[in-house]
């Protein structure tokens, strides 16, 4: 067994969710040459980055490897274009305002979302009208099955909404390593999200010219929306917004005129779950120590003392009463370690 392996470890402070369980073992990456021998076990292996889109509801019988990669670098491409290179380990929102500080566009809208850079191409993270897949180049990443690195090309990663070939057809089959991302010097604003335009609006911003100050404008919605991790715990937004079929997506709305809907791939629309939760008066609902976080129906929280057992049961109750009423299936953004809803 490679050294510094703890046994038995608790998850607590692992998860911004913050449920109590432990893992069989956990083990720090440093460096990329240590990654065959934590990956040399019969275990199960989980890569883990911040913990904030993973909720462990039960014990982990097996090896988690927390990423601890470091290292950002930029490479000017052209007169307008930079490449940024980051590795798996670093703190997005610390990488978004490195970028910030070049002046380089592309990351603004996606500023304070928690978590490390290894998980941002799993469920190709967005905000505010903007996805990673947007400005993402490649990914640099180690196949367990070949037991090589190699780099994948954006277009290769099946990037979708809140998905990726990493989440869904091919989980646990990569460790992602580090993104690159391509930049631009001179950029055009994606303000197509009404409360952020308001929010520019509103400080004298309606035409920015400086990435700087769309992200500030994120910054201060997103700290009016949603829970501070660090004070309340919380893994965001807890079910993904549901993309049905234009005929389905049509009926509803004729049936709920308020119900927010956007165009998503061809024939399809997406609606909110916030919106759903919400109609069914869910909000500050608590199962245990779990709760409907009050300001926001879309995200849980845990009071202190939930279990897993309490995560569970409230959103499986949320889940049955949205697909009750509205017909519609929701399903869970982040990763639940020993469970399923
Ligand atoms: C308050 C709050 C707000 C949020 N807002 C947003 C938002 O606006 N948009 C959004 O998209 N998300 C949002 N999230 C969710 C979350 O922050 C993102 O999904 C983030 O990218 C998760 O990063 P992490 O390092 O914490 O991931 P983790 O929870 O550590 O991991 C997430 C998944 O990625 C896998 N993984 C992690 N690192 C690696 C690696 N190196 N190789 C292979 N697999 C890996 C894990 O196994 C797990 O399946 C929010 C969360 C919170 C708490």
């Amino acid at each position: 067994m490679p050294n510094d392996i703890v046994t038995n470890a608790p998850l607590e402070a692992l998860s911004t969710f913050r449920l109590p369980a432990r893992a069989a073992e956990l083990a720090r990456l440093e460096d990329v040459a240590g990654l065959p021998d934590l990956l040399d076990t019969e275990l199960p292996v989980l890569l883990l980055g911040g913990g904030s889109n993973t909720l462990f509801v039960d014990d982990f019988p097996g090896r988690i490897v927390v990423n601890r990669l470091r290292g950002i670098d930029s490479e000017v491409l052209d007169r307008d274009r930079v490449l940024v290179t980051a590795a798996a380990g670093e703190n997005w929102h610390e990488l978004v305002r490195w970028t910030l500080d070049r002046g380089l566009w592309g990351l603004e809208n996606l500023a304070m979302i928690p978590g490390l850079v290894g998980a941002a191409p799993m469920q190709n993270i967005g905000a505010y009208g903007v996805e990673l897949a947007h400005c993402l180049e490649s990914v640099e990443v180690f196949d367990r099955r070949t037991g090589r690195s190699e780099r994948l090309a954006a277009s290769e990663c099946g990037l979708d909404y809140r998905d990726s070939r990493f989440k869904s057809a091919d989980r646990d089959r990569f460790v992602i390593l580090g993104i690159r991302l391509e930049l631009m010097m001179h950029g055009t604003p994606v303000l197509e999200y009404p409360s952020l335009l308001e929010e520019l609006e509103r400080h004298g911003h309606a035409s920015p010219e400086d990435p700087r100050t769309v992200a500030a404008a994120v910054m201060r919605v997103r700290k009016k929306k949603l829970p501070d991790p660090g004070l309340i715990a919380n893994a965001g937004s807890f079910f993904k917004n549901p993309v049905v079929k234009n005929p389905v997506a049509q009926d509803l709305v004729e049936r709920n005129p308020d119900l927010p809907s956007w165009p998503d791939k061809p024939g399809c629309t997406k609606l909110s779950a916030g919106w759903l939760i919400d109609q069914l008066g869910w909000r500050g609902k608590s199962f245990g120590g779990a709760q409907v976080f009050d300001r926001h129906a879309l995200v849980l929280i845990n009071r202190g003392d939930a279990t897993g057992q309490d995560v569970l049961r409230l959103a499986r109750e949320i889940k049955a009463s949205v697909h009750e009423r509205f017909g519609v299936e929701l399903e869970p953004e982040p990763l639940l370690v020993g469970g399923s809803v």
